[in-house]
């Protein structure tokens, strides 16, 4: 590949690129190969590794499915989903589960798929899911919206962090506190976030237990993190493209669409928000893509289900949001949305960056190119997003995984840790 800017590292540079066999195998002035490809005014990024999605298969594939989720990935620039243990049937609790879904990713899915595994009692198997090739588990503080995913109490999260943390295995903390929900009748107020997340790095602490934080929607959340951090905790954080793109008027506005939890809070707290991931202090941004049915998405703002339909704008939202709206240089973009959470998953160096030896997992990006999002675009099985009709900046022009056009993805699994 040649002419392109290639976003690396530390900077964004005019190299040419060889590929073979899938992966990047030099950088640089490269020979001549067997099929060379122009891309002369082109940006290349490093696929996005999208650490937080949900597929919904096998059992809930009316909601979305492989085939649906990883092509709207493909087409957003994304190689590497990071599926979520729930909302599938069964959900990814055992071997068994983890086998079924590697089934299902591997008929349906045309980008790299890795797997979370799940805890719900203080017995959940994760040295099984462990040698399955799990990312690691994810837990709920709070009821989860799903009744074969339970929430853990404190004592099976401690035990949870306990044996976790002995095996290394990475625990994924959906941080609400569900006594402080109950008080607030329906609503969840930031102080719910609060509460659970001092709460979990205080038990992490104890536990030497490596902890991540999902989709914090306000900056009191990431300090709370970066504070522990600094403490010795082995904590990491992450939002999501909904918390900076939109605010409660817009929640207004768009209704069910918007609806997830934690909710989209104010204007003011999503600037806080930004300013936090644009002074580093937020590990890594994910879509918590999670679409349902349009019936289950219309209506009713309070019956409707919670999740948003991101997986496929994640790129373009942020290329538009952080990188032109906020000067947000394209090497720390892509530390937040491609090696940050390669690295903290366990995909890197395979997944995440460009690099001699790396999955040549490419972006080719018209950086000036403006567009709008249209509902024909989409590929969520839904046909529902709240990106519908909102102009980007930055244009997708091809997506690669491992040299190639998106077709066939496979099950990563992480490296293994001592
Ligand atoms: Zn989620």
């Amino acid at each position: 590949m040649r002419g392109a800017a290639v976003v690396v590292d530390d900077g964004v540079r005019e190299v040419d690129l060889l590929i073979e066999a899938g992966r990047v195998s030099a950088l640089g002035d490269v020979p001549r190969a067997r099929e060379e490809l122009d891309a002369t005014g082109l940006t290349v990024f490093p696929g996005i590794v999208d650490a937080h999605v949900h597929l919904n298969e096998p059992g809930r594939t009316e909601w979305e499915g492989f085939a649906a989720g990883t092509a709207g990935a493909a087409a957003g620039g994304t190689t590497t989903v990071c599926d979520m243990p729930l909302n599938s049937l069964p959900p990814t609790l055992d071997r068994t589960s983890f086998e079924a879904k590697r089934t299902a990713l591997e008929s349906g899915a045309v980008v790299d798929v890795a797997l979370w595994g799940g805890a719900t009692s203080a017995e959940a198997t994760l040295e099984e899911l462990r040698d399955a090739g799990a990312l690691g588990v994810k837990v709920f503080m709070s009821d989860s919206g799903a009744p074969e995913f339970p929430r853990l109490e404190d004592d099976g999260l401690r035990a949870i962090l306990a044996r976790a943390g002995s095996l290394g295995l990475l625990v994924a903390v959906h941080a609400e506190d569900e006594a402080t929900l109950r008080q607030a009748h329906g609503a969840r107020p930031p102080d719910a976030e609060i509460h659970a997340v001092r709460r979990l790095l205080g038990f992490a602490a104890a536990a030497k237990a490596r902890v991540h934080v999902v989709h914090a929607s306000n900056a009191d959340v990431v300090d709370e993190v970066v504070a522990a951090r600094h403490a010795g905790v082995d904590a990491t954080v992450e939002t999501c493209p909904h918390y900076l793109v939109f605010d409660d008027a817009e929640v207004a506005r768009h209704g069910a669409l918007l609806k997830c939890a934690p909710p989209i809070r104010d204007d003011a707290a999503r600037e806080r928000l930004w300013e936090r991931v644009l002074r580093g202090d937020v590990d890594l941004i994910a879509s918590d893509h999670s679409p349902s049915t349009r019936e289950l998405k219309s209506g009713d703002i309070r019956s409707a289900w919670g999740g948003v339909t991101g997986v496929q704008t994640l790129l373009p939202a942020m290329l538009t949001e952080a990188v032109y709206a906020r000067g947000l240089p394209l090497p720390a973009l892509a530390r937040l949305l491609s090696h940050g959470p390669a690295r903290r998953l366990g995909l890197a160096p395979q997944k995440g960056a460009i690099a001699v030896g790396a999955d040549a997992d490419l972006v080719l990006i018209d950086l000036e190119r403006e567009w709008t999002f249209e509902s024909s675009m989409l590929h969520a099985r839904s046909g529902l997003s709240p990106y519908v009709g909102r102009r980007f900046r930055g244009a997708i022009r091809r997506t690669l995984l491992r040299g190639a056009t998106p077709r066939r993805g496979r099950l990563i699994r992480p490296v293994a840790r001592t």
